[in-house]
């Protein structure tokens, strides 16, 4: 972990998150909704991308720094641990995404198409551009097969248990293997394992404390991106 990375990490992810609060706002929204288009308190307008504030209360659009904390200590520990190398920036590209649709899957149950659908030409531009400046085709192809085989396995356990996985699961689960499996098939496996551990612990715990009952469904987005994010960081190269 290299402390002014981290640092260098922590500040654009200050940025991002404040970047990204309106769109995460404007997509916090059961699905079949437009979005939601109008503040709660005032029912002014949202204002565009890049906004923070209800131009017409001036109140924060969500929990006031959660978004921007957050994005900060993923970016810090994603900066401190691949800074320098070729991948930073498609690797940096996926925490920023991974924290916008977990905070509007906590928010609302989904992972909404309007972030997923073109997370994945960015991610495999970004991708393939890493590859030229460190001439590693072989990581791309196998971050390529990577996102299909994670994509893939969703399907099959969406199709297995209907109701308990959806869609934007299925479309998050390929991107997280895109830059899992850039980073080896060894990480693409622990972070699949770690993901399902994560939520088989959460499920038990809110069980346990019945907030939940057997067949309750759960957001899946935060496991899915908290055991990416720590099989990556534990990525030995
Ligand atoms: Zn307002």
């Amino acid at each position: 972990m290299n402390p002014i990375w981290a640092a260098a990490g922590a500040v654009l992810g200050l940025l991002a998150g404040a970047a990204v609060r309106g769109t995460v706002f404007r997509l916090s929204v059961p699905s079949g909704h437009a979005g939601q288009l109008a503040c709660p308190r005032c029912s002014a307008p949202t204002p565009r991308r890049l906004a923070r504030r209800c131009g017409g209360c001036r109140r924060s659009l969500g929990t006031p720094l959660a978004l921007e904390l957050a994005t900060a200590g993923v970016l810090a520990l994603l900066l401190g641990r691949f800074g320098g190398q070729p991948d930073v920036v498609a690797l940096g590209f996926f925490g920023v995404l991974g924290v916008a649709l977990v905070t509007i899957d906590i928010a609302v149950q989904r992972l909404p198409d309007p972030l997923t659908l073109p997370a994945y030409p960015i991610l495999i531009t970004l991708l393939t551009g890493a590859a030229i400046v460190g001439h590693d085709f072989a990581a791309l192809l196998r971050a390529l097969l990577g996102g299909l085989c994670l994509a893939g396995l969703y399907l099959l356990l969406a199709l297995i248990r209907p109701g308990q996985l959806g869609g934007g699961d299925i479309k998050f689960a390929g991107i997280a293997g895109l830059a899992l499996g850039w980073l080896g098939w060894p990480v693409l496996i622990l972070g699949a394992a770690l993901g399902f551990v994560l939520s088989a612990l959460a499920s038990l715990a809110l069980l346990a404390a019945r907030r939940v009952t057997l067949h309750s469904a759960i957001s899946f987005g935060p496991y899915l991106l908290g055991g990416a994010l720590l099989a990556m960081l534990a990525a030995g190269r």
